[in-house]
This record gives structure tokens, sequence and C-alpha cells, in this order.
């Protein structure tokens, strides 16, 4: 794949943030996001949200930051550091949703940023409290540039079950009227096909992403490191599809490049770049 431009040594990148949860496991949230803009020649700034007791087999437990120190990381990072872009991924309850959109909405800047709706573990176990649902419609998506939901989570945010093509644009319309200004129905769990269908939608065209899907055990992650890259690719200045086709082709060679972790599900793999580069 055509990787971004790397910084020459000793300028300062560019700076995406991660405001998210932390996977003890280290396959998914914060850690994942900060190894594919580690991988990517951007330099990775974060807000935690919270922390989750977590294996390979599960999730164990999790607990919530104060909202003054997850919205103080938010800010101290974009007066002094800037960033080019965000992402936001597990932020457990709707207090937590409530202060980061408030915060958000405060810098009044222009900032591209990606929603990935975390509300489950793909072990099934919960990452947002049910009652943060509402606060997701009404809050988060209202603010984000681009929604990466998945299929469990585009069911219980719109209440629509995705099974073709032509429930996959009912649900990207769904999402959209929402507020964000681009929606991505990812098609990744869509089992009976061969490839993984992702749908963009802006309010007027889809655009649809065929990348091969890649069948492994060891998936863990994937969600956050789509949308970790699709950030990155928008910090550079890329158009929302290019940015999507980006995000896309650089999962697809990290799920190759999965590996088994513990007993359960291994982590996809933004370290393969080491080993093959440009
Ligand atoms: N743990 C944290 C902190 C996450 O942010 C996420 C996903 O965003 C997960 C776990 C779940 O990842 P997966 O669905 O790939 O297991």
């Amino acid at each position: 794949m055509t990787f971004l431009p790397l910084p020459p040594p000793g300028q300062t990148p560019l700076r995406v943030m991660t405001i998210a949860g932390s996977d003890s496991g280290g396959g998914a949230g914060i850690q994942a996001d900060m190894r594919t803009f580690a991988m990517l020649g951007v330099h990775g700034c974060v807000a935690v949200a919270a922390v989750t007791v977590q294996n390979s087999v599960g999730v164990k437990a999790f607990h919530e930051l104060p909202l003054d120190i997850i919205t103080g990381q938010i800010q101290v990072v974009v007066e002094d550091i800037g960033v080019q872009a965000a992402k936001t991924g597990m932020l457990a309850s709707a207090e937590i949703i409530g202060a980061v959109a408030d915060t958000w909405r405060g810098l009044g800047a222009d900032i591209p940023l990606v929603v990935d709706p975390v509300c489950a573990s793909m072990h099934g176990d919960p990452l947002l409290h049910p009652s943060a649902l509402d606060s997701v419609r009404t809050e988060l998506f209202p603010i984000a540039t681009l929604v990466t939901p998945n299929l469990d989570e585009v069911r219980l945010i719109t209440g629509i079950d995705v099974v073709d093509e032509a429930t996959q644009r009912d649900a990207a319309k769904a999402l959209h009227a929402l507020g964000p200004a681009w929606a991505l129905v990812k098609g990744g769990h869509l089992r009976s096909s061969e490839r993984s269908p992702d749908l963009l939608y802006d309010g007027t065209d889809f655009y649809e992403f065929g990348e091969a899907r890649i069948d492994t055990g060891h998936d863990h992650g994937a969600g956050d490191t789509l949308a970790a890259a699709t950030a990155t690719a928008l910090a550079h200045g890329y158009p929302v599809p290019d940015a999507v086709a980006f995000g896309k082709r650089w999962v697809t060679e990290c799920l190759r490049a999965a590996y088994p972790l513990g007993h359960g599900h291994g982590p996809v793999n933004p370290l393969f770049r080491l080993s093959r580069d440009a």
C-alpha cells in the first residue's frame, strides 16, 4: 500500500488525539490508536476517558476517570500542542460524552473529529452504559466529521438491522440524520459477504469501499485502528472519502499481520510496517 508521507527527523510531525479507553491487554483502545499513529508517522496525543481491566478473553471491569481530568487533557493539549485531527473511542457514560462534547464545542476550532461509537467489546462485554446511547445520538454525533459504527452499534443507535445493501443504505441515512457530516456503515460483520463492504454517506452521495475480507480470529482493535488511520489521513488534509479508503487499506494490512495473543482474540498488527515499508 502507499503510506502517508513521513516527517523528516527533527521536524514536528502532525498531531492526532485519541479520546478513548485504555486496554490493559494492549490490543484495542488507546494502545491500538497510539500504535497506528506512530506507525503512520504522526504524533499521538491522549485523553484517557476510562481504564479497562481487559485481556484477550474479555473485559472484566472498567473505571471512568473524573470529568475534569478527561476534559483537562483535551484542553491543555489542544491549547499548547495543537492537533490536526482527533478521534473518540470508548467514552463509557452519558456524563463523559456530555463533557467531551461540551469541551469540543468550546474549543471553537475546526478540527476533524472521527467518532467511533464504541458500545461493547467483541466478546460482548459492555464498554458503554446503555443509558448513554441517547447522548451518543444527541451530543456526540452532531460534533462528528465522520461516525464509524459497526453493525451492532448501528442496531443499537438506529434500531436498523443491516442484513443487505438496502438496509445498509437505510442505516447510513439514519446515522447521517443524527448530525455527523459523514456516516460510514462498516459491513465487516456482514458474514454472508466475501468482501468487507463499507458504505459512506454525506447526505447526498454514497461511496462504497470493498477491501477483501480477511478472516482471522485475531481482529481485536480493528475498529479503533480503522478510525485512527482515517483520522490520521484527515490530519493530512485528505477529503473524507480518501481518508476512509486509506483507513480501510491500513486496517486490512493490519488484519493480514494480526497475531495470536493469550487464550482469546489476538490484536490487529500495525507493526507490519516495520518489516514492509514503501
Ligand atoms: N477496549 C477498549 C478500551 C476499546 O476502545 C475497544 C474498542 O474500541 C475495545 C476494547 C473493543 O475492541 P474489539 O471490539 O476489537 O474487541
